[in-house]
């Protein structure tokens, strides 16, 4: 065979292999960022997790040698979370404890047991809504209160929604029983985007929240995504004198906090906080961002944030395959103008119009969004 025969072979051969490396790589960006993200996490927690044990066994290793130490078993090297397993919260009210009607509900009630059994079988959403007004006591569109107290928090619960049908009964089976046994008044309201534009979390919040106070004078709001399961009543959906990031341990990150920013899944802010920050930034389109920019404005307003101990912290993710939602690449730029962007791009400068809907459990605030809704002069 003449030699340039064989070279457009080899050629051919190469290109097809760097093809198909190239369109690997943009799947991962494009079409599946969370499959990515959650892979090199998932290498770097081996790598905390082994780092952890060598030095655990080097310890021990030490303290057998060392013929001066004396072996008690409390004494692990620092930064093992062995220990944290061993604090559990004994300051639980007694199941004796009397409600009165006139008087605000305690947050730590006996009502509320530790641990959930997390049940992912899907069910239609009519045979919940059955279950819930009948079982549950739940008024059309989703409102609930206590009665045998006064409840210490009016929560908002907002749920970003597009295309996850199978996940809101699921969520509320859950969610619903706890947020009951936390005696907190609440109601659910499904903020749904339409339209071709990426998804937008940040951007529904904004519309959820103000949405949300034309029906009632909350005073607590909590940011849910629909595919995350709490494992533990004790997680006190209520707010506080600081922001709360709920969702500190999730199964999908083998309960261990992926970076400590990371302010993602489940949040709460007081309504007086969430105005502070201007809510959320109205300009992340896609996947990610959104909830790191949240952590910066909370800082800039001098604003720090707390979450629940131990395995109070811990959820699981409703298994998704992802359905092509785009990463948002942009978002590092923005991120590094957080401070600059605050006070340009959230409540302030928001336009839109939505439909609203009530349906047995919760009330659906639909969207299409665009960038226009939301314009920001360069800074
Ligand atoms: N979401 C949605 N439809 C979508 C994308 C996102 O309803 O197509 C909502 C949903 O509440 C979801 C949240 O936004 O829980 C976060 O998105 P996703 O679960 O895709 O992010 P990841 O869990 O991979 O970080
Ligand atoms: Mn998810």
């Amino acid at each position: 065979k003449p030699a340039h025969e064989r070279m457009s072979n080899r050629s051919f051969l190469a290109f097809i292999f760097f093809f198909s490396m190239f369109t690997t790589c943009l799947y991962f960006i494009y079409a599946a960022p969370g499959i990515a993200n959650t892979y090199f996490f998932m290498v770097q927690a081996q790598g905390i997790m082994l780092r952890d044990n060598v030095r655990t066994i080097g310890h021990m290793i030490r303290l057998y040698t060392n013929k001066n130490s004396t072996l008690n078993g409390t004494d692990y090297p620092d930064g093992s979370n062995s220990s944290e397993l061993l604090i559990q919260p004994t300051t639980f009210l007694p199941e004796n404890f009397t409600y009165a009607q006139n008087l605000p509900c305690p947050e730590r009630l006996p009502s509320m047991k530790g641990p959930i059994e997390v049940n992912m079988t899907e069910i239609p959403i009519e045979e919940m809504e059955l279950k819930f007004s009948t079982f549950f006591d739940i008024k059309f569109g989703g409102h609930w209160k206590p009665k045998d107290c006064k409840p210490r928090w009016k929560v908002a619960v907002l749920i970003p929604f597009r295309n996850r049908h199978e996940h809101l009964p699921i969520l509320f089976q859950h969610l619903t029983p706890m947020l009951q046994r936390q005696r907190l008044q609440f109601s659910y309201y499904v903020i749904e985007q339409t339209g071709s534009h990426p998804f937008n979390r940040a951007m529904l919040f904004n519309v959820g929240f103000l949405e949300a106070m034309k029906d009632l004078a909350w005073d607590c709001l909590v940011f849910h995504d629909v595919d995350h399961i709490p494992e533990n009543d004790r997680n006190y959906y209520g707010c506080g004198q600081m922001p709360r990031h709920f969702a500190a341990k999730l199964d999908k990150y083998m309960y261990i906090l992926p970076y400590s920013e990371f302010f993602g899944g489940v949040s709460g802010l007081t309504v007086e906080q969430f105005r502070k920050i201007n809510g959320f930034p109205n300009a992340f389109w896609g996947w990610g961002g959104e909830d790191d920019d949240l952590w910066n404005r909370v800082h800039y307003a001098g604003l720090n944030v707390t979450r629940p101990e131990g395995e109070m912290g811990k959820y699981k993710s409703i298994p998704h395959h992802h359905r092509g939602e785009v990463q948002f690449l942009g978002r590092y730029k923005l991120l590094r103008y957080s401070k600059e962007r605050q006070h340009l791009d959230g409540l302030n400068n928001l336009r839109y119009v939505a439909r609203v809907s009530l349906h047995g459990l919760y009330k659906n605030i639909t969207v299409d969004l665009q960038p226009e809704l939301a314009p920001i002069a360069d800074y």
